[in-house]
């Protein structure tokens, strides 16, 4: 029987054929792939199959509008902005938030279709164990519970005059949709956390006018990078912000 076409080669040859916008594209689906691992398989730049023998595609062939994508994303234009991660120089341009557009059934897929589904796989993690040692329900699925852990740990290790922002979390899983939308929030998966309302800024409560969204933050960047490092994106970097919102994804870090 004649060898198959090896993985790294096909993906060569359609990263080759297809020029640099297939390249980053290609690039972004490696690290989904490889941070998501056990849920499916990059066949090439088109498909993706999962384990239980499905097959995706990649790509809806839609040319979409920033709200259209948001209404209703593919794994592709949820791929296509990029994370910048670091301490941000200037506030988010418009439309500029990678993480916000997220294709939902993808989510549903990994981490569960339904309330029921989703809390399965919840387990309760301490939220800064040593000083409010708070409850929180997180999901297991991609060791997100041990991510958050660890980030509980070195948040609980600032110096005290930071612990304000984070030391009363509004919430991590709540099965609900985005306010104002039909899209599932985050929440529902088990995978975000918001860690203070109080020093919370987003973007509707600051009158966006038809000169766009005024910028407000107060959430200081030492906390972000905590949770940079181990996996979670945040929303203060959104053109759309909520910045006592952040959410666990790899893919984009
Ligand atoms: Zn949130």
């Amino acid at each position: 029987m004649r060898k198959k076409t090896t993985y790294p080669l096909l993906l060569f040859l359609v990263c080759a054929s297809y020029g640099s916008y297939s390249q980053s594209l290609l690039q972004r689906l490696q690290k989904l792939q490889q941070v998501y691992s056990q849920h499916f398989t990059l066949i090439d730049t088109t498909q993706i199959r999962w384990q239980d023998g499905s097959l995706w595609q990649i790509d809806d062939k839609q040319v979409k509008t920033h709200e259209q994508q948001l209404a209703k994303a593919d794994i592709q234009d949820q791929l296509a902005q990029n994370y910048v991660k670091g301490q941000p120089k200037n506030p988010p341009l418009a439309n500029e938030e990678a993480g916000r557009i997220r294709c939902e059934e993808f989510f549903r897929k990994m981490y569960g279709n339904s309330p029921q589904e989703v809390e399965k796989n919840l387990t309760t993690i301490r939220w800064l164990p040593k000083s409010v040692n708070i409850p929180l329900k997180v999901t297991t699925i991609n060791n997100v519970h041990l991510r958050l852990q660890a980030v509980a740990a070195e948040l609980e290790a600032l110096p005290k005059h930071l612990h304000h922002y984070f030391n009363q979390p509004a919430g991590t899983y709540y099965w609900r949709t985005i306010a104002g939308t039909n899209r599932l929030s985050t929440h529902s998966f088990g995978i975000a956390i918001d860690i203070n309302v109080k020093f919370s800024d987003y973007w509707h409560w600051n009158k966006p006018s038809n000169k766009g969204i005024p910028y407000k933050n107060r959430i200081p960047y030492e906390i972000v990078a905590i949770f940079e490092k181990h996996g979670f994106v945040w929303g203060g970097k959104w053109y759309h912000y909520d910045t006592m919102h952040f959410e666990f994804r790899p893919e984009l870090l």
